[in-house]
């Protein structure tokens, strides 16, 4: 999916990780900028001893009856790798409500951009973190303007009010906020400005 995209492998190595140490893996939906990189080359499971956690709602729309479809080809996508994913994952993966699945992690429903669309609220001491998935694809339209949505929404009006939602929850709490297609380095804070809101990246201090 482009130059910048497939570097999960690499990125753990560099943490120092191997994929045999990771023991939980939380969708936060299905498209496959989020759920793609899971199997290797010969449709093996990437993370051998991982249990999946996916929203039940999720579950239902990719599996629950005839493949969706939609007009950009997304759905179709998805659908050429969900059946393997979930024949590679069998015995573990786990299907799962507004719970919290490990010490500190809560799934969020967040619906509308897909059906089961999650959240992710980790929680250490006092401390927050909402990974958000895709809220926003494009921020810096879509945080000062929550009502732009976007072409990959399975269901627009219904993100459009999940959006408004967490950004008033986000502006509120002072929540750090995770996201993947946030600006660099993908996590941030939301303020209010007016009637709608800004959004303010973390600093990034790299260690010298
Ligand atoms: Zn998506």
């Amino acid at each position: 999916m482009g130059p910048t995209l497939g570097k999960v492998m690499q990125n753990l190595a560099a943490l120092g990780v191997s994929p045999d140490q990771i023991d939980s893996v939380a969708l936060t939906h299905m498209h496959a900028d989020h759920a793609g990189g899971m199997l290797d080359g010969s449709g093996a499971a990437i993370f051998p001893k991982a249990d999946v956690f996916l929203a039940v709602e999720e579950d239902r729309h990719w599996y629950g009856g005839e493949p969706p479809t939609d007009a950009v080809g997304v759905s179709e996508q998805v659908n050429s790798y969900s059946g393997k994913l979930r024949a590679a994952y069998a015995g573990r993966w786990h299907l799962i409500a507004e719970e919290e699945i490990l010490p500190g992690l809560r799934r969020m429903a967040l619906p509308g951009h897909t059906p089961g669309h999650s959240g992710y609220m980790v929680s250490s001491g006092d401390d927050q973190l909402l990974i958000w998935g895709d809220i926003t694809h494009v921020p810096v339209v879509q945080i000062a303007h929550p009502e732009v949505g976007m072409v990959f929404d399975v269901d627009v009006e219904q993100a459009r009010a999940t959006r408004k939602r967490i950004l008033d929850m986000a502006a509120t709490d002072g929540l750090a906020i995770g996201g993947m297609h946030l600006e660099f380095p993908g996590f941030g804070h939301v303020i209010r400005n007016g009637a709608n809101y800004e959004y303010v990246p973390d600093l990034w201090l790299p260690e010298m």
